[in-house]
C-alpha cells in the first residue's frame, strides 16, 4: 500500500527519478541527495510504513540480507572499508521523512565520524530500573 502524499512513495514507484543502485518487487535503493559519505544508498520498500514498528514481516526479512550485500558492493565497487546501516525511527530519532528507509553509509578509514555518541554513566540500579520498564513493555 503507498501513501499519496508520501515522497518516498513517489520515489519508490519511480515517479520522481532518482539515482538507482537497485530495483526488485519490493523495494527500490538510491542515492541519498545529501550524502554523508559518497555512496550513502537508501533502502526504500515499495509499500509505504511509517517506521520499522509498522513494517510487515516479508519486508522485514529482506531488508537486512538486502543492506548487506549493498555494503559489500560498496567495498567492492567504490573501495570503502566498511559500512553504517542507519534506520531513524521517529522525529526525536531524526527521521525526517516518515516512510521506512535504511542508510547504508559507505566509510573509509580516517574518515569523519558520522555515527557516534558520547557514552554516558547509569548505577546498577537505574541500569535494572530502565531494563525491567522496558521488559515490562514488550
Ligand atoms: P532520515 O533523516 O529520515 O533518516 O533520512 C532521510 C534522508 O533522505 C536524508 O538523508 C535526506 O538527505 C534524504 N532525502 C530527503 N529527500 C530526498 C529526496 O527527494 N531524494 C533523495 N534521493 N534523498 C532524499
Ligand atoms: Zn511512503
Amino acid at each position: 500500500m503507498r501513501k499519496d502524499d508520501c515522497i518516498f512513495c513517489k520515489i519508490a514507484a519511480g515517479e520522481i527519478p532518482s539515482a538507482t543502485v537497485y530495483e526488485d518487487e519490493r523495494f527500490r535503493v538510491i542515492l541519498d541527495l545529501g550524502p554523508a559519505q559518497k555512496g550513502h544508498m537508501l533502502i526504500l520498500p515499495k509499500d509505504h510504513f511509517a517506521d520499522v514498528t509498522e513494517i510487515d514481516s516479508v519486508t522485514a526479512v529482506h531488508v537486512l540480507p538486502l543492506a548487506a550485500r549493498l555494503g559489500a558492493a560498496a567495498k567492492k565497487g567504490l573501495g570503502c572499508d566498511g559500512f553504517n546501516l542507519v534506520q531513524n525511527n521517529g522525529p526525536a530519532a531524526g527521521q525526517t521523512v516518515m516512510h521506512f528507509h535504511m542508510h547504508v553509509i559507505p566509510r573509509w578509514d580516517g574518515g569523519p565520524e558520522i555515527v557516534a555518541w558520547t557514552p554516558g554513566e547509569q548505577t546498577a540500579e537505574e541500569r535494572e530500573e530502565t531494563a525491567a520498564a522496558i521488559r515490562e513493555a514488550l
